[in-house]
């Protein structure tokens, strides 16, 4: 099984490139912020705990995110492997994941960062508010929390994918087909 770490700020385009990828791969996408608005818009406990957290653009706490991601390995079959998209987010969460994998005698194969620069990421946001609808994209002060969480929180494991030498790093800008064809260029080769 090969595990991918698809990173980067908020609109950076993960949600975009994911499905390109997933197909051309045969991997199953699993993004924890989509994960999380079905548990809301079920109204499930979990999502009601979340919702509060999202809609401040804070981070849901790593406990809940890793039982997700774990009990999706347990469950999904039939793919090559997993796109994990918005997770890890936190050094703990990416502790977490070696730890679940290492169980299995298994490690994240590697890291693609989807890089672009802090005046794009509030552009990017503000398009999407207006084509989803996301709550969280659409009030500028949750976008500027859920950028310095990002700073804070989530920069860190740039550092710690690259020790582990999984670290492989795309210019996210451009056409979505261009930034498409680096990733693929570089997953040929992983
Ligand atoms: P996303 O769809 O990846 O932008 O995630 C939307 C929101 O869901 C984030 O701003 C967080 O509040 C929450 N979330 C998603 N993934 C995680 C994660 N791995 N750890 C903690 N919170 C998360």
């Amino acid at each position: 099984m090969k595990y991918f770490v698809l990173f980067g700020p908020p609109g950076a385009g993960k949600g975009t490139q994911a499905g390109a990828m997933i197909e051309r791969y045969n991997l199953c996408h699993l993004s924890t912020g989509e994960l999380l608005r079905s548990e809301i818009a079920a109204g499930t406990p979990l999502g009601l705990q979340a919702k509060a957290l999202i809609e401040a653009g804070s981070l849901v706490p790593d406990e809940v995110v890793v039982g997700m991601i774990e009990s999706k390995f347990k469950s999904v079959k039939n793919v090559k492997g997993f796109l994990l998209d918005g997770f890890p987010r936190t050094i703990a969460q990416a502790e977490a994941l070696d730890a679940m994998l290492s169980k299995n005698g298994e490690s994240v194969t590697g890291c693609i960062s989807l890089m672009i620069p802090d005046d794009l990421i509030h552009e990017r946001i503000a398009h999407r508010a207006n084509i989803e609808g996301r709550a969280d994209d659409a009030r500028p002060e949750v976008v500027a929390n859920r950028v310095k969480t990002y700073h804070d929180k989530t920069e860190p494991l740039i550092d710690f994918y690259k020790k582990a030498n999984r670290y492989h790093e795309i210019d996210g800008v451009g056409l979505i087909e261009e930034v498409r064809d680096r990733i693929f260029k570089k997953l040929d080769l992983l």
